[in-house]
């Protein structure tokens, strides 16, 4: 899959129904965020704390975002916990340390809140592989089918959509379904292709994946599960099904966190985005993390988890370039000036917030 190509700000202005205020500065329109110099004599964890307590914003990060926005965050968790917070917050912002869908989630659970996005460069490979358009015109190819999103999706994907769902919740939403209901799954191929392989289903998928859980090289992992015979492996199901076939646990970020603090072993290796690893080690310090690496890495025989960080950075490390986009400088600067805000037209938030709630029903009469 080639690179990722970050759009232009002002593209957005179509692609993604940001709000432009024409007060906004122009250079802040043309980067795409508060591109403002922060005070050298500040602390700034310190001061975004202050600041979320005067505006009443809650910040929400997820476990793929660089490690010091998830110490700062109110909360940090996975896409659906990250919506599930959303939806019951009783503050007036909400700050999404994460990627732009997430923000829209935010939006539709909340429209009559201000949700901010420290950069709108932030989008996500796996939702761009899914142009409502496009997915639009496969669906209505489809009109027997049912229609399951993955909750990587744009707000106008997602309006196309029956249930969301997240790697939490996708088999027991998919198997929520009656057996000889037709159904489509998008975009995640690799996700799709695992959840029929253990529910039996045959769903149509739509063909797109995440650049980052695509990239992981099975051969590299091989190389790692010999080095390390008693690791487990942990991978996430946006990987390849070559590398999911090696896994001891297949799961959502949540449940590879669950089950590494939970296991009796005490090295893993982990496949999946490595900010997770952060939060894994702060829940089991006593264990060994190993970020499995992506095809294009250094060998793995330069990694090193001897010395006290490297058990998070041994290894060229599969980070996504969007996630990593959100930084404490941008948080600071997007909570001072309150921008860029993510807002989402109500004709395409009447629509998308059905399958969200439809999610977040069944996730909690399943006590997920
Ligand atoms: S890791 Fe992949 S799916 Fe997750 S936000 Fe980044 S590009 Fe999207």
């Amino acid at each position: 899959m080639p690179a990722p190509v970050l759009v232009h700000p002002r593209a957005y202005q179509d692609f993604f129904p940001f709000k432009f205020n024409m007060n906004i500065p122009e250079t802040w329109v043309e980067k795409g965020y508060v591109c403002e110099p922060v005070p050298e004599n500040i602390d700034i964890a310190a001061e975004i704390r202050r600041l979320a307590k005067e505006k009443n914003a809650v910040i929400l990060a997820h476990y793929y975002t660089d490690g010091k926005l998830q110490d700062i965050a109110d909360f940090v968790g996975d896409s659906l916990a990250l919506a599930q917070q959303a939806a019951k917050t009783e503050a007036e912002i909400i700050v999404m340390c994460g990627v732009h869908f997430m923000g829209e989630t935010c939006k539709i659970l909340c429209p009559g809140k201000k949700v901010l996005c420290p950069d709108i460069n932030a989008t996500c490979s796996l939702a761009e592989s899914c142009p409502a358009d496009d997915f639009a015109t496969f669906v209505q190819q489809h009109p027997y089918h049912k229609v399951i999103s993955y909750v990587n999706t744009t707000a106008a994907t997602k309006a196309w959509t029956d249930v969301v769902v997240t790697s939490s919740n996708a088999r027991q939403i998919v198997e929520s379904f009656p057996e000889n209901q037709p159904l489509i799954f998008g975009p995640d191929r690799n996700l799709g292709a695992y959840i029929n392989s253990i529910t039996g289903r045959d769903m149509l998928l739509w063909d797109g994946a995440c650049h980052v859980h695509e990239r992981f090289s099975t051969q590299k992992l091989l190389a790692l599960k010999e080095k390390y015979p008693e690791a487990e492996v942990l991978v996430h199901p946006e990987c390849k099904s070559t590398v999911a076939a090696l896994a001891d646990v297949i799961g959502s970020t949540a449940a590879l966190l669950k089950h590494a603090v939970a296991s009796k072993a005490t090295t893993f290796l982990v496949v999946t985005e490595s900010g997770i690893l952060h939060k894994m080690q702060q829940m089991a310090p006593e264990k060994t993390f190993i970020p499995v690496p992506p095809d294009d890495s250094i060998d793995t025989n330069t990694c090193d988890i001897d010395s006290q960080h490297a058990k998070m950075k041994c290894c060229a490390c599969n980070e996504c370039n969007y996630m990593r986009l959100i930084t404490l400088e941008k948080l600071y600067n997007s909570l001072l000036h309150e921008w860029p805000v993510v807002d989402v037209p109500e004709d395409i938030r009447s629509k998308a917030i059905r399958p969200i709630q439809r999610m977040l029903e069944i996730s909690a009469r399943l006590g997920l």
